[in-house]
């Protein structure tokens, strides 16, 4: 299938046969990983390993932990201000949407929250500019959405943000481009769309919020338990951390980080160029400079013709082309386990399907 699902989304196929073949044999120890004990040297290994290709892809310095959670990455909208809005502090948030939106409202459940930037006069199709943010000194931390997945837009940079701690979903983009870690003071992402399959969420903090997590609250909800137990406080989504290992193998094996970004922009491109060398028949959804390399959103002239693109993409061969219920509309996700072979037949199916039906 030309897979371009938003998430769970399409993973490398090379992983998925690396992990047919040891599915039922774990490395000749007669048993699946998945059967193993996660308090085994099999699996301490797997989890380090993955800790350190993580470290090594993204270039974490030594004074940042890399913990492997669950709960998604919408419980990590409620542990944030749950260690960090205390009392007598406020977060700060930017809105740029959908997902952007829901960690907001988590946060407002638990403090005093602020929105220090917003695109909703925008319609949330352009990042707003964070060249002038003021935060207040009582801020315990600014929060983005580098890529909003339902609206498709991206921030290009991240603003410097002094003594606050940045904070960032990284959710739909993480690994699809070079990151300064040091400029951040956490980030995470739930792995069902660049990491593996679904149950575990990456989270890169660094050492002194760990310390500052609020030891108040319940023991699973403090960054500092999982920092201290290397991750395997309680138990752990074993499989998919084993999964996330042979993703980040197949991103090394790839180039890296940098390889990824020139890949992600090529096979973008072939869509987006379709949309603008459409005469209006495709209409993208972000504006240019906010247009995210994760999530090409895009509409036609009425719901009816997309329905139509809908149907026949499928019968195509295409999966995953409807936009997010919430808004409708197109949507092709290109994450990095997208290959350029099915880009390049959305694209031809694109000229095509105008040239039948315009
Ligand atoms: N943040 C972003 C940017 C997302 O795209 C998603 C899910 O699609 C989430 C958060 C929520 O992630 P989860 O389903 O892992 O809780």
């Amino acid at each position: 299938a030309f897979n371009f699902n938003a998430g769970p989304a399409a993973l490398p196929l090379s992983v998925l046969q690396k992990a047919q073949e040891q599915f039922v044999d774990f490395n000749g120890a007669g048993m699946s990983i998945m059967e193993m004990s996660h308090r085994s040297a099999a699996y301490e290994q797997v989890n380090n390993e993955t800790e350190a290709l993580v470290r090594k892809l993204l270039q974490v310095p030594d004074n940042y932990k890399v913990l492997f959670m669950q709960g998604g990455a919408s419980t990590q909208f409620a542990m944030l201000p749950m260690n960090y809005l205390t009392a007598g502090k406020q977060a700060a948030y930017v809105d740029t949407g959908a997902w952007a939106g829901k960690a907001i409202k988590e946060a407002e459940l638990i403090g005093n929250t602020v929105i220090a930037a917003s695109s909703a006069s925008d319609q949330y199709m352009k990042m707003p500019a964070l060249d002038q943010l003021s935060l207040d000194s009582n801020t315990a931390y600014l929060h983005l959405t580098s890529n909003e997945t339902i609206g498709g837009t991206q921030f290009k940079t991240f603003p410097n943000t002094g003594n606050v701690p940045l904070i960032v979903d990284m959710s739909s983009d993480i690994l699809s481009r070079p990151l300064q870690i040091e400029q951040y003071g956490m980030i995470y992402a739930g792995a069902q769309k660049n990491l593996g399959p679904s149950g575990v969420t990456l989270v890169i903090v660094r050492e002194d919020l760990v310390a500052a997590s609020n030891k108040e609250i319940p023991t699973m909800f403090r960054y500092s338990t999982h920092a201290k137990s290397n991750s395997l406080y309680n138990t752990p989504p074993s499989y998919s951390v084993y999964m996330m290992k042979l993703v980040l193998e197949w991103i090394d094996e790839m180039g890296g980080v940098d390889k990824l970004a020139a890949y992600n922009e090529h096979k973008t491109n072939l869509i987006y160029n379709v949309i603008d060398n459409s005469d209006g028949y495709y209409r993208g959804c972000a504006d240019i400079d906010s247009r995210s390399r994760m999530n090409i959103t895009f509409r036609m002239a009425n719901e009816e013709l997309e329905k139509q693109f809908v149907k026949e993409s499928e019968q195509a061969g295409f999966v995953g082309l409807k936009g997010h219920r919430d808004v409708g509309g197109l949507r092709a996700s290109t994450y990095n386990a997208v290959p350029t072979a099915s880009c390049e037949a959305l694209a031809q199916f694109m000229v095509d399907f105008q040239k039948r039906n315009n």
